[in-house]
């Protein structure tokens, strides 16, 4: 069974889940509609499921691999990534006037699912080249914007981030990198930087490196880090390649899964390189790229959700043991309480996590012009990044235990998905850090876009009595709870909110999967395969939200009565 982009729900949650017709109708969008969206759905659809994932396999067994100091991909990715680079995928967010299409993020972010779901190694590509895009179109100096947007947008050159070095992963502001001025304009960056994704090919004619590095006079930690373009091959004037710059891949690293996306240890020798905004304000310009990166890595985790239940529901169709309690002749394990539960707990995750990405794409859509939307983005960002990440995880090791030993067994792919998934909660901020970036920064506003939200849920909650009295008053309880819990986080010192940052991100993340399941129910008239999922879902998975919530007054003082010694045995 191969993976099919599941072009249908996105258009449900367009239509009913998520505020999808506001984007349509802002004038940031204007160009754009209904029709042209959903051919565009159906296009990157086709890509996916006929071109795409077709290699997802053989990405996982041919790794990309080091030869003669260049990278050689997996057999297929070049040629698919052609074909991604000629459909104008690779610039489908950037402006038109840099030859892209312009299209809102929220669509951006339908794709770059289905795409991950087709082949997460090969989608990390356009992801990279996605997010360089943005931060040059948003910082860069009009020369450079002239000389690298055009050759990214087609496709023709590709971009990477390179933030971390041995000794600055989670920490950015400790990395040692350094730059020096030339005195004519450009800069000489020395240093190592390890695990870059896609940091090198054998098919695009330029890679060009966003790195971070410091200036002499540059101060200790994030605040004197400056953002630099550094290019595999110097471009000259004409826009013509010049001479090699003096990089190179030090070696590949050997991974748990997305064996088909080089991660390279770089080393920088002198490089010459062109600063990207201002001195000593890298970390500002590398926040826009991370900003929507990491809802680009939270779709990761729905895609591969995706993928991993469609691989699941077939196994689990197909394969017989013992009599069907249902009574059904020659029925499959599906039949089994136990798998239907699994099955239903996989589609259910897939659905909340697909419409919280979906809805932070919404909000950062319309938050280009409407500040209250501009700040439930940046909300609902850690939360995408995260929740989706961590059910992306949990859905594909579920997906193993459906298919049971085969799920083991590497043929099936079921095991490719859960070790291809796990990466996805670790780059890009850990999920901790994305949890402590939720109760940190995020609740700055004293809870206001959190407390926003909360009302929004309370309100349709309210509404929706009248059809679904029981689902609503659970899902409007759940919201009262998180209140309540909202409100205890605000009252606790930073490190106590530390403590309690990944239960409270979940539990929010929970809440908010009652809201959207609820509003498909109601969508449906409350009966329907998206009604009985909902209730699935607001009955037996909602109700955790409670037990997560009930750590929030706990902060870090328990976690901190353990010492070192008392964990060793
Ligand atoms: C396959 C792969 C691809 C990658 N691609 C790229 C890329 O393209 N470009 C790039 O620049 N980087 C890339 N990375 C690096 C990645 O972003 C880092 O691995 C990640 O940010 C974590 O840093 P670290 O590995 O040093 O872990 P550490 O920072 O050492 O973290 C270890 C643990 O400690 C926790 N921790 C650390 N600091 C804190 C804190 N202050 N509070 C609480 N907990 C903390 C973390 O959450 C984690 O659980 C990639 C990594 C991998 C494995």
């Amino acid at each position: 069974m191969t993976y099919r982009a599941p072009v249908s729900d996105y258009q449900f949650i367009f239509d009913h889940i998520v505020d999808f017709s506001a984007v349509l109708n802002s004038e940031s969008f204007s160009d754009v509609d209904q029709d042209t969206v959903l051919a565009i759905l159906e296009e990157a659809g086709k890509l996916a499921s006929d071109v795409i994932a077709p290699l997802d396999r053989g990405g996982d067994l041919n790794p990309a691999q080091l030869v003669d100091g260049v990278v050689k991909t997996s057999p297929g990715f070049a040629d698919a990534l052609g074909q991604v680079a000629e459909g104008g995928w690779i610039g489908m967010l950037a402006s038109p006037d840099n030859g892209g299409m312009g299209l809102p993020l929220t669509v951006g972010t339908a794709v770059n699912d289905m795409m991950s779901g087709a082949c997460l190694a090969l989608s990390l590509y356009p992801l990279m080249c996605q997010g360089q895009i943005e931060a040059l179109e948003h910082h860069a100096s009009d020369d450079l914007k002239a000389v690298y947007l055009p050759k990214l947008v087609s496709g023709e050159w590709c971009g990477t981030m390179n933030l971390t070095e041995p000794g600055a992963g989670s920490d950015v502001g400790a990395l040692r990198t350094k730059a020096e001025r030339n005195g004519d304009g450009s800069y000489s960056i020395t240093g190592q930087k390890i695990f870059i994704t896609w940091g090198d090919n054998d098919f695009s004619e330029n890679v060009c490196h966003l790195v971070l590095a410091r200036l002499p006079d540059g101060a200790p930690g994030t605040k004197g880090i400056s953002l630099f373009m550094v290019p595999k091959v110097i471009p000259n004037e004409d826009g013509s390649l010049g001479e090699k710059n003096s990089l190179h891949v030090v070696s590949l690293e050997h991974k748990l899964g997305i064996h088909g996306s080089p991660t390279c240890v770089m080393e920088y020798d002198g490089a010459k390189g062109w600063l990207v905004g201002e001195e000593h304000q890298g970390m500002k310009c590398m926040f826009t790229m991370m900003n929507n990166a990491r809802l680009g890595v939270g779709v990761q985790g729905v895609g591969i959700a995706e993928a991993a239940t469609q691989k699941a529901l077939a196994y689990a169709q197909g394969r017989v043991q013992g009599k069907s309690p249902l009574g059904n002749e020659g029925a499959g394990i599906i039949d089994h309480a136990d798998v239907r539960r699994m099955l239903a707990t996989m589609r259910a995750d897939t659905f909340v996590a697909r419409s919280i990405a979906l809805a932070c794409g919404v909000a950062l859509d319309l938050g280009r012009t409407v500040p209250e939307q501009q700040a439930r983005g940046a909300f609902l960002i850690p939360i995408a990044k995260a929740f989706s990440t961590d059910i992306g995880h949990e859905v594909a090791q579920t997906g193993v235990q459906v298919h049971g030993g085969m799920g083991y067994i590497e043929e099936t792919g079921a095991a490719q998905y859960a070790r291809d998934a796990r990466i996805t909660s670790i780059y890009e901020g850990t999920n901790g850090i994305q949890a402590m970036d939720l109760v940190g920064r995020k609740l700055m506003d004293g809870g206001e876009a959190a407390f926003a939200l909360l009302d929004e849920i309370e309100t349709f909650a309210e509404a929706a009595r009248a059809t679904l009295p029981k689902r609503a008053i659970a899902v409007w309880n759940s919201a009262e709870t998180l209140r309540e819990g909202l409100e205890t986080v605000l009252t606790l010192p930073m490190n106590d909110r530390f403590g309690v940052a990944v239960p409270f991100l979940r539990a929010f993340a929970r809440v908010l999967g009652g809201y959207f399941h609820l509003k498909a129910a109601i969508a449906e008239g409350g009966d329907g395969p998206r009604s009985r999922l909902a209730a699935f879902y607001i009955k037996r998975m909602l109700p955790e939200h409670r037990a997560l919530l009930a750590q929030v007054r706990l902060g870090a003082q328990d976690i901190y009565a353990l010492s070192p010694e008392d964990l060793t045995v």
